[in-house]
């Protein structure tokens, strides 16, 4: 939730704690655990705060005196002279004072990054995004301080309203090792903790968890961060093509009934999972798989996308798709609880299984990711008006009255069917956010590409926040997202942000967003219009440094994406078809010139 303890009495003032003046370190550094994490950690508080103070903190070998302590709440209590050490769990994690001495303690090994990364963010750092090269190095913020005080007013207790924050790879449109580094390496700053991976998007070969995991696993295990695997593919461990090629020939009766009568071998037919001997051949070969990848935490069970299921009559005996599905997951997860024990078996609420079954109980060790991919953005989830997200939330309530398990949202809050329009929303996702944590819901995530990550940067960073405590004060998170990204123009592009969220969503060619009047599309193009005249005046500022021109410019184009939109809504409902098609190409034309720069993702 994210509150404060304080150990003294209500409304102690804030004690300066001088930690550094003039070069000189008033504080040693002791690392309490051995783990590599904790020593990770350790050298990261060591690397800001010499940044910040220009002095040198070195290693203590004890805990007592002027001590800062990184490790983990465990370990210290079992420290004889640690007193009076809350406990602490999980992804919780405190900074306390004891004396003179300061412990930045996790509830795991993981949130001592948390603790170190909070303590930090407290002496002025700020890190809105992963140091992606188009944001040039505003990436984050480290202020320099002669005199380095620590505000001490109560010691801080925190922990988070949903358990899973991950960001999924997924269509890996522009991921590369080089850019997955530096996602994982903001993913503790941002308290991120699951990157989740495709095995093989769609079998392309392209966004591939093995082609990645040699370089990726190191980094990622040394921040303690969740992995997740898996994705759209039954048929990753049950094809055609296996045995070499024998499979079908040998078992046809495996393969899924299509609507013809034929055993199918077409990918997007899910296999007969009425079929005992199948069931245990594919559950075989995912044991095989995770016997591989031993790194792999939570493993994702999903059907093909686009799939259609077995239509032969022992399939249809065992009930609707979601009743299938149930069974079908409910299975496996119980095999793999004997054959890999801590991995922890994902599955979807989605397409044609968005419904719970209701003569199935899914087993409670699966976790699972309820996918509201038609969510309406003119109308929160839980709003009525909307027809979609009404269903969304009836089933998601029905979800939650009849499954004991964890449930997260697989939110699009940044979709790959916006086609990189700046649908930047910070507070349509707090009032979501806040509905979801109310209902017991444990979980958060979003795609998280690269190639418009700057589009969808807000989202990103405020979504992290969010996640974390969903009543933050939002308006402050882009206070700093804006002032460290846009200096002087701090301001000018807030309020260019609340413009994108009351117009995009309403005014763009945004899925499942209702027409409106040409005067509703005359006003949203007029007011992008103002937009993109306030950034271009901006811009001509000669003052302004190079960086932070080049910034606007990426915002201009992302305003002129918008305004491109609105004006081909708007000729479209004035029936100037050749004019919205004239738009709709130079517009496209922009984005081919501007692609994988961090604003657009063709598609
Ligand atoms: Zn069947």
């Amino acid at each position: 939730m994210g509150w404060i303890v304080c150990s003294g009495a209500l409304g102690l003032k804030a004690q300066p704690i001088r930690l550094a003046s003039d070069g000189a370190a008033n504080y040693r550094i002791f690392t309490a655990d051995s783990s590599r994490i904790a020593s990770e950690a350790s050298e990261e508080l060591k690397k800001y705060l010499a940044q910040l103070s220009g002095a040198v903190f070195a290693d203590s070998d004890g805990l007592t005196g002027r001590t800062i302590v990184v490790g983990t709440a465990l370990t210290i209590k079992q420290h004889p002279a640690a007193i009076d050490i809350p406990l602490l769990t999980h992804d919780s994690y405190g900074l306390l004072k004891r004396g003179h001495t300061i412990y930045l303690l996790g509830g795991s090994e993981r949130s001592i990054w948390y603790a170190v990364y909070d303590f930090l963010s407290r002496l002025g750092c700020r890190w809105i995004a992963p140091e992606f090269t188009f944001y040039e190095g505003k990436d984050k913020y480290v202020p320099v301080r002669p005199r380095l005080d620590y505000r001490y007013a109560g010691d801080i207790i925190e922990q988070p309203a949903f358990n899973y924050r991950k960001l999924y790879i997924e269509e890996g449109l522009s991921h590369n090792v080089e850019n997955l580094l530096q996602l994982i390496r903001w993913m503790p700053q941002a308290r991120f903790n699951v990157l989740v991976a495709p095995i093989d998007y769609q079998g392309h070969g392209r966004a591939q968890w093995d082609n990645w995991r040699q370089q990726l696993i190191p980094e990622l295990k040394k921040r303690g961060i969740g992995i997740e695997v898996g994705g759209h593919g039954y048929q990753n461990f049950l094809h055609a093509g296996m045995e070499d090629g024998r499979l079908y020939t040998d078992h046809p009766e495996w393969f899924g009934m299509d609507q013809n009568g034929h055993r199918s071998a077409d990918p997007h037919i899910v296999f007969c999972t009425s079929n005992a001997e199948a069931v245990a051949y594919l559950n075989h070969r995912i044991g095989e798989y995770l016997d591989a990848h031993p790194e792999i935490d939570i493993f994702d069970f999903w059907p093909p996308d686009n799939e259609k299921w077995c239509i032969c009559e022992r399939c249809e005996a065992l009930g609707t798709v979601t009743e299938r599905h149930a069974l079908l997951v409910s299975e496996t997860a119980s095999y793999l609880k004997n054959r890999c024990p801590d991995v922890k078996l994902e599955c979807l609420a989605y397409h044609h299984y968005t419904e719970p079954p209701q003569h199935t109980t899914l087993d409670n060790s699966v976790l699972l990711d309820f996918c509201p991919i038609n969510q309406q953005f003119e109308y929160q989830i839980y709003e009525q008006e909307s027809e979609n997200n009404k269903r969304y939330n009836e089933s998601l309530r029905r979800w939650m009255d009849s499954f004991g398990g964890d449930i997260s949202i697989y939110s699009y809050y940044r979709k790959y069917a916006w086609r990189s329009l700046p649908n930047v929303i910070p507070h349509y996702m707090q009032r979501d956010l806040i509905y979801y944590r109310d209902i017991g819901i444990k979980g958060i995530s979003v795609y998280s590409e690269p190639g418009d990550w700057f589009t969808f940067g807000l989202n990103h960073y405020v979504l992290g926040n969010l996640a974390w405590n969903p009543r933050i004060h939002v308006d402050s998170l882009i206070q700093g997202y804006c002032t460290t990204l846009y200096g002087e123009a701090a301001d000018l592009v807030g309020d260019i942000y609340t413009e994108l969220e009351d117009i995009v969503r309403f005014g763009c060619n945004i899925p499942f967003s209702a027409p409106k009047t040409m005067a509703a599309y005359e006003a949203y193009t007029a007011r992008l219009l103002v937009c993109g005249e306030q950034l271009e005046a901006a811009t001509a500022n000669p003052d302004l440094d190079l960086i932070t021109r080049r910034h606007l410019k990426r915002v201009a184009l992302m305003v002129g994406y918008a305004k491109a939109s609105a004006r081909t809504k708007l000729l479209s409902t004035r029936g100037a078809v050749e004019e919205a098609n004239r738009v709709a190409r130079e517009m496209k034309q922009t984005i081919n010139e501007n692609k994988h720069a961090g604003v657009f993702i063709p598609r």
